[in-house]
């Protein structure tokens, strides 16, 4: 079919393209990524299913505005080059986005298709157009603009620093990256696994900033190696744009949490990830407890709870367990995380708490005392609240125990800095609309200032505090009109 000349009646024919993947058998014995992309002639079919709404809805429903009619328009066109530019000018990560958005609760939810069939599938469609670009081997080049001599510090290489970043060098300044960690990526690199974002996309995606001209430093503590003081007023900096994110994993506080096979998702999930522990002792040096086998249970209902226990059952766990104190239906996992893990065997206790963790007379822990729940009255998040069945309390047997509940900020910044105010969560408190915080030429956005959320919101506000800082730094930049 020709976008130029289908009809309505047949567009409303076309059904919404099926995203290939691997077999959940097959799957659950490798770490290979489970969704294979949309072919070329399945993404023009589903380009062809937006019917090009006068009033593009899904726009607004995408926290960083990317023209989605206009990009799904082009691949419908048959020019997946021009899709790819034209995404780029709102999205620099698009093969990471159309991975790991959840894109079903904003564009997809509020697509005008949505009302009668199933909505376009947007998040498909950009994945495919990030694809394109590196599997074509054509690259775009950046448009480099004239140097303004200004100089900024991203703190950070998640997706709110490298979209703060990206935007700081597109206006011409010059942009360093620093990043605590030996790799930069963030929880796109550390915590999603594999089987859901392979590191090699991210790895590219970097490319495309470094080509950029945006410098990256790992291994810089800010906090410890250098201070956010020292940035400005030693090194030159004049801005300093904080996305630290929100690492530091909560625990629940109950008894026998620090028996041996208890930790937290972050550390499980970073030792396979970033570490590769999964493949130790061939080609990492990073060992994990052993999960052939036995019986794991993870505690929380996230994206991080999904991810913890389909990487468990891909490390040969026998029994791989969810326990959640609320029904399916209250679970803030993606749908499509919830779906695949039931499809790979991963076992649901809903509306089920931890009481206890139990271990044996060398301190391993042996199993978990649960207590079933109901729900009832909603909470202040307007999710029904769990309640305790009395009488209800079992033992459940497992070997290992991975807290998947949330996570806090890391002090360091706020300890070193403390004229950054922040709130009575430890998040960073700043203005909505610059991303500034209470010290002057200071700006912070992501998880550090909303508390764990997603990559899309952490990347808005990275786009956000770029603008600023460079409406800041031109008010006092002495070639402003030659910008
Ligand atoms: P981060 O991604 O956390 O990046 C912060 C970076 O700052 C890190 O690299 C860290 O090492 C570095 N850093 C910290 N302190 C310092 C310091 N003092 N000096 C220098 N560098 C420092 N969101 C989705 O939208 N979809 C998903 O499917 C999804 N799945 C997830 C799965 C997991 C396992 C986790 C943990 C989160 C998931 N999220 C998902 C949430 C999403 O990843 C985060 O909201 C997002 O990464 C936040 O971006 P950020 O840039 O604020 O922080």
């Amino acid at each position: 079919m020709d976008a130029r000349t289908i009809t309505a009646k047949e567009r409303m024919a076309i059904p919404r393209q099926e995203m290939p993947a691997q077999d959940p058998q097959v799957r659950i014995g490798n770490f290979n990524e489970v969704n294979l992309g949309l072919t070329p002639e399945q993404a023009q079919q589903e380009a062809l299913r937006c019917i090009q709404c006068k009033d593009p809805v899904c726009i607004a429903g995408c926290p960083v505005s990317i023209k989605i009619d206009q990009f799904i328009k082009l691949i419908a066109e048959g020019d997946f080059m021009g899709a790819v530019r034209k995404i780029k000018e709102d999205n620099v990560l698009p093969s990471i986005c159309g991975r790991v958005c959840p894109q079903e609760d904003q564009c997809e939810k509020v697509c005008v298709i949505g009302k009668k069939h199933k909505p376009v599938a947007i998040g498909n469609l950009e994945r495919f157009v990030g694809d394109y670009e590196r599997m074509s081997g054509q690259k775009i080049d950046p448009v480099i603009p004239a140097p303004t001599g200004k100089k900024v510090a991203v703190v950070g290489s998640g997706p709110a620093g490298l979209s703060c970043a990206n935007d700081l060098a597109q206006y011409g300044h010059k942009v360093v990256v620093f990043e605590a960690l030996h790799e930069l990526g963030g929880v796109l690199m550390y915590g999603i696994p594999e089987f859901r974002l392979p590191k090699e996309i991210v790895r590219e995606e970097l490319e495309g900033l470094r080509r950029m001209g945006i410098e990256f430093r790992t291994d810089v503590v800010v906090g410890r190696t250098i201070t956010v003081d020292e940035l400005m007023e030693e090194e030159g900096f004049d801005a300093v744009f904080i996305g630290v994110g929100a690492g530091l994993p909560w625990f629940m506080g109950i008894p026998g949490e620090n028996l041996v096979g208890v930790l937290a998702a972050n550390e499980f999930l970073t030792r396979v990830n970033l570490m590769k522990a999964y493949d130790f002792p061939k080609s990492s040096d990073t060992p994990v407890f052993d999960c052939k086998g036995k019986n794991v249970a993870v505690f929380g209902g996230g994206n991080t709870a999904m991810d913890a226990v389909r990487t468990a059952k891909r490390l040969g766990a026998e029994h791989a367990y969810i326990v959640y104190r609320r029904s399916e239906k209250e679970m803030p996992a993606r749908e499509e995380e919830i779906h695949n893990a039931l499809q790979e065997g991963v076992e649901f206790l809903l509306l089920t708490i931890p009481l206890e963790f139990i271990g044996d007379e060398k301190a391993w822990l042996t199993g978990v005392k649960c207590q079933k729940m109901e729900l009832g009255e909603p909470d202040d998040s307007g999710r029904r609240r769990p309640v305790a069945v009395p009488g209800s309390e079992y033992v459940l047997p497992i070997d290992m125990a991975i807290i998947s509940i949330g996570n806090g900020s890391n002090p360091l910044i706020r300890q070193t800095t403390p004229d950054i105010e922040v709130s009575k969560k430890e998040t960073i408190v700043v203005d909505v609309n610059t991303m500034q915080t209470s010290k002057e030429n200071v700006y912070a956005g992501g998880d550090i200032v909303t508390g764990g959320a997603t990559v899309i919101l952490a990347m808005g506000a990275g786009r956000t505090a770029a603008a600023a800082i460079n409406e800041k730094l031109a008010g006092t930049a002495k070639n402003f009109n030659e910008w």
